[in-house]
């Protein structure tokens, strides 16, 4: 299950160091999956408790700016009560499986231990008989310490890090607010967690400046005894521009060789020992299964938004007014998730598919990625393609011999 679907981003994998522990997630990963594949509201909402602040200021952070949302605020902090009401309409919303608190940001450590050990104890004392439920936190690293990291091991979270690659690269744009690189930081809070007895999921945004070094990067995170990792697209749109991208965002065919230069090794190398997002998306479809990840999926909706004042919004990517549904002051979390407009929007991602995806030899593993992508257009001047399509095309290609030997040696 993942943070940044579980985010986009992500279902995720984070999993505690020991082989016991390692093996008792792995079964309840599976199990959240199994149960998310027979429940009629599937769904991982991003709870925002320090809104978009931040202590860091990355480049290509698409989450800062929405500030502006919440204008005369300084310290954006959900209430005790937003808190209580929260984790009751998650439970009541939650149809099957454990029910999972994905904390993100922002950064959601600036809500402070206390805030969290507040939601831990409501959670505990909301918790309906048989149910059971998880927690995921999706940081930047910086601020972890003795005092935090005992608390997530204690609690048992799965921890989502942000780690872009070796000092070097992962420091052109991850920097503090006095544009200092963070790598120090990040990695001494990440040994922090490892010390506790946890193994992050470490989530890798791929951009312009560290697309050219996949296996610098990837063995980097193996000389971190990573376990779990999710390489992100970086994709910024040029202002003004209907087709344009920023400097900083990765191009597409370079993010394709960067996937296949990292499977390759992965798949002579650490199969089995490590879990890569994307490859297990790809391998979803040796058995018909359903992808588990967002971008892949046929529809969107899945992953909303409850921001610190209980604003409900369709998605991460999609803070804006034209997606604010309302706030869970006014109307249940199971109102929002069943409402017309959000499920509209979960199938416009298939509907809005141009003939040019529909017809590609690798649909099954793409579904045209996320449609914030989708400003591009196909050879044919249909609309809607995605900006990465190029990428994915060489990628999930270069995974098909390998799919189809799996889907063989199963069947
Ligand atoms: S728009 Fe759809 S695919 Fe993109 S992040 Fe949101 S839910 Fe996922
Ligand atoms: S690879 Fe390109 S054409 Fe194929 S489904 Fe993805 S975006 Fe569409």
């Amino acid at each position: 299950m993942k943070l940044s679907d579980i985010r986009c981003e992500t279902l995720c994998y984070f999993f505690f160091v020991s082989q016991s522990y390692t093996v008792f997630y792995t079964e309840l990963h599976s199990l959240i999956i199994s149960n998310m594949n027979q429940v009629s509201r599937e769904f991982q909402v991003f709870i925002k408790p320090a809104g978009p602040e931040c202590n860091l200021h990355c480049r290509y952070c698409y989450y800062l700016d929405k500030a502006d949302r919440f204008p005369g605020e300084i310290h954006f902090r959900m209430s005790d009560d937003l808190l209580e009401k929260y984790i009751i309409q998650l439970m009541e919303a939650t149809t099957g499986g454990p029910v999972f608190f994905a904390w993100h940001g922002g950064e959601p450590l600036l809500a402070g231990l206390g805030f969290f050990r507040k939601a831990v104890k409501l959670q505990r004392k909301h918790l309906p008989s048989g149910q059971t439920l998880m927690n995921g936190i999706q940081t930047n690293g910086t601020l972890l310490n003795e005092d935090w990291c005992a608390f997530l091991a204690e609690e048992r979270f799965m921890v989502g890090i942000s780690i872009d690659g070796p000092e070097e690269q992962h420091n052109s744009f991850r920097k503090d607010g006095a544009g200092k690189g963070t790598f120090e930081k990040v990695i001494k809070g990440y040994e922090l967690l490892v010390k506790h007895g946890i193994i992050p999921e470490i989530l890798c945004v791929v951009h312009a400046e560290n697309v050219g070094f996949p296996l610098e990067i990837y063995r980097f995170f193996k000389s971190l005894g990573a376990k779990f990792m999710t390489f992100l697209p970086l994709v910024v749109r040029l202002p003004g521009s209907p087709e344009g991208v920023t400097p900083d965002s990765v191009p597409p065919e370079a993010f394709g060789r960067f996937l296949m230069t990292v499977f390759d090794e992965w798949v002579e190398q650490d199969i089995g020992n490590v879990k890569i997002q994307i490859f297990e998306e790809a391998l979803r479809t040796a058995f018909n299964q359903d992808h588990t990840l967002c971008i892949f999926k046929k529809e969107c909706g899945g992953v909303p938004v409850v921001e610190h004042n209980g604003d409900f919004y369709s998605c991460d990517h999609f803070v804006d007014q034209v997606h604010l549904l309302g706030n869970i002051r006014n109307n249940s979390l199971t109102w929002y998730l069943d409402h017309p407009v959000q499920k509209a929007f979960g199938t416009a991602k298939w509907s809005t598919l141009p003939d040019y995806c529909l017809n590609c030899e690798v649909l099954a593993m793409c579904n045209g990625e996320c449609p914030k992508n989708r400003f591009v257009r196909t050879p044919s001047d249909e609309t809607g393609l995605n900006y990465l399509c190029a990428g994915y095309k060489m990628f999930f290609n270069h995974t098909r011999p390998f799919v189809e030997a799996v889907r063989q040696m199963h069947l």
